[in-house]
C-alpha cells in the first residue's frame, strides 16, 4: 500500500541533487539533503513514541527544518498540526488538549511554558529553534538518513490546521492525503509551475497558503524556493530578481508598491505574481501593473479546502474578482437561507465539493454536519456572484471574520476577553479598513463604570496574540441591535470605516 503524498511530493526526488530552499541567512538544501533530514526527523518522531495517525503538534519558526518536519509526519503517517508562531501558551494549552498530540514541537524558549501543557496530555515536548538548532534537531543528528515510508491510504489524515470559530472556539479541519495532493496537482498545471520555476517564499508555513499552496506546488513540480523566515520589503526587492514566481497575501503587494526601488526592471525575471488570503483591491491590481507591467493573479481558497477558484494563468486576470473555479472544484452559489442555487449575478453563499475538501472538524461532528451537507457541498461562510462571463467575485463575509494582514481574526474571542475586564458592560470587535494592513481591529466597549484603558491593554497583551489585539478601542453609550437583540456591526463599521484614515 502507498503513502499518497510522499510519493507524489517527496519521493520521486530522493536522488535529486537540484536546489529545493534557498535560504539566504542559512545553508541552502538540495532536494536531497532536505530528503534526508526529513528521514532523520521521521525516525526521531518514531523513537519519540509517534504511530501512524498521532498528531505531532508544532510550533515553531519558519525554517528549513520545520518544513523538514512537514515532510516527516508524512513519511512516518503522523498528522502535522503547525500552529500560529505569535499564540500564546494559553491559546496553545487549548489546541494541545483538543488534538491530545503525542509529540508537541515548539521553539526553545517556550519549552518551559509548554512542558507541563504538554504534559497533561502525555506529549513529549521536542525543541526547534529559528536557527535549526535544538533537542529535535540533535536527536535527528544521531539517526540514519533513511526512512521506511509508512502506508497511507488516500482519505488517511495528512494535516490538521485549525482555524478560528466563530463561536471562539477554534476548530480544527482534518486535511487528508486526498485533499492537499489533489489540489497540488490541479494547481501545478493551472499556474504552469516546473522545475525551472524559482518561488520567493515569504510566508507564513503555519498557514495553508505558505504550508500547502507555495510548498506542496513546488515539491511537486519539482521547482525551488527562496525561502526567507518572514516578509521584509529588502529582501524581497534583493530576491526578486533571481525569482520566477511569487505567492503573497495583498499587505506584501501594497508594501512593495510602498518602496521606490520596486520597479519594473526588479521584476522583469519575474513570470507569476499570485495573490490570496484576502481580498485584493482592484487599485492595488491597477497600480502593480502600472509600475511593473505584470497582472497579479488573484485566487481564492480556505483552510478547509485549499485553492476553489483562480483568475486565468492565460486568459483575461480580472481585478476584484477571483476568477473561475479551478478543474475538479463544483461551485454553486446558493440562498444562505434555502440552499437553492441563486440565479447567475446574484449574491449568494458560496458552496464548494471537490476532491479537495476536507474531511471534518476532529472531534466535532455537529460542527462538521453544520457546514458540509451530505452532498459533498462546504458551506464557506463567504458571499459572492459570478459575472456573466462566469468570474467569481467575493462581496463579504457571512461570518465576522477580521482579516487583518491575512490573519483571520475572530472578533467573538477577542470580545469574550473584553467582556470580562473591570468597568466593561459589553463589547464589539469589528474590522476597519487599514491602508496597511487591509483591516485593522477595533474595540467598542459600553462602560457600566470606570475603564481603565492601559490596564485593558495589558491584559489583553498577556493572553492574546499580537495580530488580534485591537489597535484602537473606542468607549460609546451603547451597542446598535436589531429587533432580534443582535449586534449590528455593520452600522459600527459604517460609524468606524475612516478610523485608520489619516487625518
Ligand atoms: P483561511 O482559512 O485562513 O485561509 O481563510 C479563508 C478565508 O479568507 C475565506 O473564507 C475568505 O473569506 C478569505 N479569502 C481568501 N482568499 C480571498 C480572496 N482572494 N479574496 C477575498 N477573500 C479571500
Amino acid at each position: 500500500m502507498p503513502n499518497a503524498l510522499y510519493d507524489a511530493l517527496f519521493k520521486p526526488h530522493q536522488n535529486n541533487s537540484a536546489a529545493f530552499l534557498r535560504t539566504p541567512d542559512q545553508a541552502d538544501y538540495s532536494y536531497q539533503q532536505f530528503l534526508a533530514l526529513a528521514a532523520q526527523i521521521a525516525n526521531t518522531l518514531v523513537a519519540a513514541g509517534t504511530q501512524p495517525g498521532d498528531r505531532v503538534a508544532v510550533q515553531v519558526h519558519k525554517s528549513a527544518q520545520a518544513l523538514a518536519l512537514y515532510a516527516a509526519c508524512v513519511q512516518c503517517g503522523a498528522v502535522y498540526l503547525p500552529l500560529n508562531t505569535a499564540y500564546t501558551a494559553t491559546e496553545v494549552e487549548y489546541f494541545v488538549n483538543d488534538a491530545e498530540p503525542g509529540v508537541v514541537v515548539c521553539n526553545g524558549d517556550a519549552h518551559d511554558a509548554l512542558a507541563p501543557i504538554a504534559q497533561r496530555v502525555g506529549a513529549k515536548v521536542l525543541t526547534l529553534n529559528a536557527d535549526g538548532s535544538g533537542t529535535l534537531s540533535d536527536a535527528a543528528a544521531t539517526t540514519l538518513t533513511t526512512f521506511a515510508t509508512v502506508d497511507r491510504t488516500a482519505d488517511d489524515l495528512a494535516a490538521i490546521l485549525y482555524t478560528s470559530g466563530t463561536t471562539g472556539r477554534s476548530k480544527g479541519a482534518m486535511m487528508s492525503h486526498k485533499n492537499l495532493l489533489s489540489n497540488a496537482q490541479t494547481l501545478v498545471d493551472y499556474w504552469q509551475f516546473s522545475e525551472s520555476d524559482v518561488l520567493l517564499h515569504a510566508l507564513p508555513i503555519y498557514h495553508t497558503h505558505g504550508l500547502f499552496v507555495a510548498s506542496n506546488v513546488t515539491l511537486l513540480a519539482g521547482a525551488s524556493m527562496i525561502y526567507l523566515p518572514a516578509f521584509n520589503v529588502d529582501q524581497m526587492i534583493e530576491q526578486l530578481p533571481a525569482s520566477t514566481s511569487m505567492m503573497g497575501v495583498p499587505t506584501f503587494y501594497t508594501r512593495l508598491l510602498d518602496d521606490a526601488r520596486f520597479d519594473r526592471q526588479r521584476s522583469a525575471h519575474m513570470r507569476l505574481f499570485i495573490s490570496g488570503s484576502a481580498p485584493l483591491l482592484a487599485e492595488t491590481h491597477e497600480a502593480f501593473e502600472a509600475r511593473t507591467g505584470h497582472r497579479i493573479l488573484e485566487r481564492y481558497g480556505m483552510t478547509e479546502t485549499n485553492m476553489n477558484t483562480s483568475n486565468p494563468y492565460d486568459g483575461e486576470r480580472r481585478a476584484g474578482t477571483v476568477g473561475f473555479p479551478l478543474p475538479g472544484v463544483s461551485l454553486k452559489i446558493t440562498d444562505p437561507e434555502t440552499g437553492a442555487p441563486v440565479a447567475r449575478g446574484e449574491v449568494g453563499m458560496l458552496e464548494v465539493s471537490g476532491p479537495n475538501v476536507f474531511r471534518g472538524y476532529w472531534r466535532m461532528p455537529e460542527k462538521t454536519a453544520e457546514d458540509l451537507r451530505e452532498n459533498g457541498y462546504l458551506i464557506t461562510g463567504d458571499l459572492g456572484r459570478m459575472d456573466e462571463d462566469g468570474y467569481v467575485h467575493i462581496v463579504g463575509r457571512n461570518k465576522d471574520l477580521v482579516i487583518s494582514g491575512g490573519f483571520n481574526i475572530y472578533p467573538k474571542e477577542i470580545e469574550l476577553v473584553l467582556d470580562e475586564q473591570p468597568g466593561v458592560l459589553e463589547s464589539a470587535v469589528i474590522g476597519a479598513p487599514h491602508p496597511d494592513f487591509g483591516e485593522g481591529v477595533v474595540a467598542l466597549l459600553v462602560a457600566s463604570d470606570a475603564i481603565d484603558l492601559e490596564q485593558i491593554k495589558a491584559t489583553v497583551a498577556g493572553c492574546l496574540a499580537k495580530f488580534k489585539q485591537p489597535k484602537l478601542y473606542f468607549v460609546i453609550d451603547e451597542l446598535p441591535r436589531n429587533t432580534m437583540g443582535k449586534v449590528q456591526k455593520n452600522k459600527l463599521r459604517d460609524a468606524h470605516a475612516n478610523a485608520f484614515k489619516p487625518g
